[in-house]
């Protein structure tokens, strides 16, 4: 055997070798959107009910995702694993930042170990029903918790002056990095409305991943659209799961 080809042979067998060690990313990921977790009976809003998940339902739906062998992970981890994160991995988000998370999710993901985004509307932080920035804090200090923006007042971007858009978009993002001393990686669009404008100005501000509320796994490669899967109480999580582990599982 010559040398070329005996280094060849060496060069794959080492290829080989060394590749399952490597984990390999996927180039999409599972992100569940939430909204409250409580438990709410309200005939005349019938729209509350349906965005509120029971906390024993909550509590069951973690330990599920746990069981399915998902990893929680926030964005800054997608940020420093450039850019993709390893398979099996979930990102779970609550939209509006209601003060539930703080009573009754983050107790759950406390004693799991698991990690959560979530999207506090600048102008209503502190106000009744909502986070307080000293519950921030401290969830942010658990290094479970990681905060991303929800704008300034939760309008349809769409509809808004250059100016008025940049405020809700760079200026909620300011004042979250202001107030609590850290990076904002992500925005969350009011009501998944968004148009090209509304990226341009989230990409302008540094965002590095903006999610929409359509239905899907989020995309790596549309990191400004990506998808997500709606948590409500008629949920059926287990079969998402499943349906998300592909045919054979
Ligand atoms: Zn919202």
């Amino acid at each position: 055997m010559n040398k070329k080809i005996l280094f060849g042979v060496i060069f794959i067998l080492g290829l080989v070798c060394v590749q399952p060690a490597l984990a390999i990313p996927d180039a999409k990921v599972p992100i569940l959107m939430y909204h409250y977790i409580r438990n709410y009976h309200s005939p005349k809003d019938k729209i509350g009910e349906r965005l509120s998940v029971s906390p024993a339902d909550f509590a069951a739906q973690l330990d599920l995702i746990q069981r399915a062998g998902y990893q929680t992970a926030v964005f800054a981890d997608a940020a420093t694993t450039s850019p993709r994160l390893p398979s099996k991995t979930i990102i779970l988000t609550f939209d509006d930042g209601y003060r539930d998370f703080y009573t009754a999710a983050f107790p759950e993901l406390k004693k799991r170990r698991m990690k959560a985004v979530v999207y506090p509307i600048y102008s209503v932080i502190g106000t009744s029903d909502y986070l307080t920035k000293e519950m921030i804090t401290e969830m942010l200090a658990s290094g479970l918790v990681e905060i991303g923006s929800h704008t300034l007042n939760h309008l349809d971007l769409t509809h808004l002056k250059p100016a008025k858009l940049q405020a809700e978009v760079f200026q909620s993002k300011l004042n979250l990095e202001r107030d609590f001393g850290i990076k904002i990686l992500s925005l969350c669009y009011p009501y998944g409305i968004y148009d090209r404008a509304v990226i341009a100005a989230a990409k302008r501000a540094g965002y590095l991943y903006a999610l929409d509320t359509k239905t899907g796994q989020g995309d790596w490669a549309s990191p400004y659209e990506m998808k997500r899967y709606r948590v409500d109480d008629s949920t059926n999580l287990a079969g998402l799961l499943r349906a998300l582990g592909g045919p054979s599982k």
